[in-house]
C-alpha cells in the first residue's frame, strides 16, 4: 500500500519510520532541502513527557494582561487583525480553566509516557546518534508561588502515572552543580527523572536515513505541495509544483501549515502557529550538565553533546519566521543570570521558527473526513516528546489496529463532528 507523508519534521519522519517497519510503501516529501529544516530544526531539545500541564491553565489567565505588551514575556502577544488567532484565543481561553486543564493534561501525560516507551524502543532498535541522555530534567524554582504550583501539580499526575521526585535548595544544587555560580537565589526543584533530552534534527536525519536503508522510506526534498485533490471523502491526489502525486493513503504532518490545507477541503482544525525562538553556544564547565527548565523564564536549557541550546518564547506573530532581536535578549539575558561564568563573549547562534499549537494542548491524530486522510500534528510546544508514541499511534490507526492508548482528547472529535467512516478508538 502506497502512502505518502507530508512533512519531512519530528512528526513526518517518525511516522514514515513506523509505517515503513510495518511493510508500508512510504514516500515523504518536503519543500526543505532536508528533514528538519523547519521547526524541528534546532528546539528546545527536551524530551519532557512528564511535562503535560498545558499552557492554557487558570494559573496563565490573571498573567496574560502583563503579557501582552511586554517584549520580553515569556507569552508576547499583540492584538492583530487575524480573524483564525483571534478564533484560537477564544478557544485557547475556553481552555483555561482548571477543570479543562486537568483535562488536557492527562491526555497529554498518557501521551508522553507511551512516547517515552516508544522513544526507549526506538533508540534501542536503531541505535541511531542524536546525543540523546535519559538523565531527567530537572525544574528550577526561585518563587514559593511557582513551586507550590508545580508540587500540586506533580502530586495531581502521580494520579495517572506521573513520576517526579521534589528537591531541596541542596539537592537541586548538587544535582547541577554548575547552578552554584547562579546570581539567582534558587529554592528547590523537582526532578522529572523520566524525562531526558537529544538533538531533534539531529534525530530526524539519523532516523530519515536508518528508515529510507533498512525499510525503503523514500524522502523526496524541495517539494512544494500546494494542495489535496478530493473526490467524495476521498483524496485523490496531491498537486505540487512537480505534478501530482498519487498513492492510497496520505498523512499531513506540516507542522503550523497543516491547518491551512485543511482548510482547503472544509476541514476547520484550530492549529495556529506559536513562534518560539532558541539560542545555541558551545557548552564549557560553567554551563549545565542535565536538562533545566527555568519555570520563571520559561526557558530550557539542553546540554547537547559539546553545545548548550536554550530556548523559550511564544509569540504570536502570524506565519512570520524572521527572528527579532527584541525576543532573543530575554533569552540572552535569563542565561546569563543563570550561568554568569559560561562563555558569553563567544558567537551565539539563533533562530526562530512556529510552533503548531492547538489551544487545548494535546496534539490531532487519526482519521480525518476523508478516509485515506491521516494526521500527524499540531503538537505545539511538545513535538519532540510525544512524537515516537504519535507515529505509532498514527500508524496502528492506518492500519486497522487500536492504539496501545486511550484516543480520548488526541483526535480531530474535539473540534468537529466524527468522520462518518471512523472507527472509533
Ligand atoms: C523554540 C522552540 C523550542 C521547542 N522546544 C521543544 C522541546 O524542548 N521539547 C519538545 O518536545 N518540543 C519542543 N518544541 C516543539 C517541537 O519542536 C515541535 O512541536 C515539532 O518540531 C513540530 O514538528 P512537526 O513535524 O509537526 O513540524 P515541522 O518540523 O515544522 O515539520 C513540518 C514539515 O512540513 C514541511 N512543509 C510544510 N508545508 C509544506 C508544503 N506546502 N510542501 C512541502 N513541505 C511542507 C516543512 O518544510 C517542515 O519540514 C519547540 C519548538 C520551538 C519553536
Amino acid at each position: 500500500m502506497k502512502i505518502i507523508v507530508i512533512g519531512s519534521g519530528l512528526l513526518g519522519v517518525t511516522t514514515a519510520y513506523e509505517l515503513g517497519k510495518r511493510g508500508f510503501d512510504v514516500t515523504v516529501l518536503d519543500r526543505g532541502a532536508e528533514s528538519a529544516s523547519e521547526t524541528s530544526h534546532s528546539n528546545g531539545g527536551q524530551l519532557s513527557y512528564s511535562h503535560a500541564e498545558p499552557w492554557a491553565n487558570a494559573s496563565v489567565l490573571p498573567k496574560l494582561p502583563s503579557w501582552v505588551f511586554r517584549d520580553d514575556a515569556p507569552l508576547v502577544l499583540r492584538p492583530r487583525a487575524d480573524w483564525e488567532m483571534t478564533k484560537w484565543g477564544l478557544k485557547f481561553l475556553r481552555n483555561c480553566t482548571s477543570e479543562r486543564a486537568r483535562i488536557n493534561c492527562v491526555n497529554m501525560l498518557r501521551l508522553g509516557l507511551y512516547s517515552r516507551e516508544r522513544m526507549m524502543a526506538l533508540a534501542k532498535e536503531t541505535g541511531i546518534a542524536f546525543d540523546y541522555k535519559e538523565t531527567g530534567i530537572l525544574h528550577i524554582f526561585d518563587s514559593e508561588k511557582e513551586f507550590d504550583h508545580a508540587k500540586e501539580q506533580n502530586e495531581f499526575q502521580a494520579k495517572f502515572g506521573g513520576q517526579e521526585r521534589v528537591l531541596s535548595r541542596e539537592e537541586t544544587l548538587k544535582m547541577e552543580p554548575a547552578l552554584a555560580g547562579t546570581n539567582r537565589y534558587i529554592i528547590g526543584g523537582i526532578h522529572a527523572f523520566l524525562d531526558g533530552c537529544g538533538d531533534a534534527r539531529l534525530f530526524c536525519q539519523e532516523l530519515a536515513k536508518y528508515a529510507r536503508e533498512r525499510y525503503g522510506v523514500k524522502f523526496v526534498y524541495g517539494v512544494n505541495f500546494s494542495e489535496f485533490k478530493t473526490e467524495n471523502d476521498t483524496i485523490s491526489a496531491l498537486s505540487t509544483d512537480k505534478g501530482d502525486l498519487i498513492a492510497d493513503g496520505y498523512v499531513l504532518a506540516a507542522g503550523s501549515y497543516s491547518s491551512v490545507y485543511l482548510r482547503d477541503i472544509g476541514i476547520d482544525v484550530p492549529i495556529y502557529p506559536m513562534k518560539g525562538y532558541s539560542i545555541t553556544i558551545e557548552a564549557d564547565a560553567a554551563c549545565p550538565n542535565i536538562s533545566l527548565t527555568d519555570g520563571t523564564h520559561k526557558i530550557v536549557y539542553s546540554r547537547l553533546g559539546d553545545r548548550l541550546r536554550i530556548a523559550g518564547t511564544a509569540e504570536f506573530a502570524g506565519y512570520n519566521q524572521n527572528i527579532n532581536p527584541k525576543r532573543i535578549t530575554p533569552i540572552v539575558r535569563a542565561a546569563k543570570e543563570l550561568f554568569p561564568h559560561a562563555d558569553w563573549a563567544q558567537d551565539i547562534s539563533t533562530w526562530a521558527c512556529l510552533r503548531p499549537s492547538t489551544p487545548d494542548g494535546p496534539p490531532i491524530l487519526g482519521r480525518t473526513p476523508y478516509s485515506n486522510l491521516f494526521l500527524n500534528t499540531g503538537h505545539g510546544t511538545l513535538g519532540w516528546t510525544q512524537a515516537a508514541g504519535s507515529a505509532a499511534i498514527v500508524a496502528d490507526i492506518m492500519e486497522g489496529k487500536n492504539p496501545a492508548i486511550l484516543m480520548h482528547g488526541l483526535t480531530i472529535d474535539r473540534y468537529i463532528a466524527p468522520p462518518p467512516t471512523s472507527k472509533r478508538t
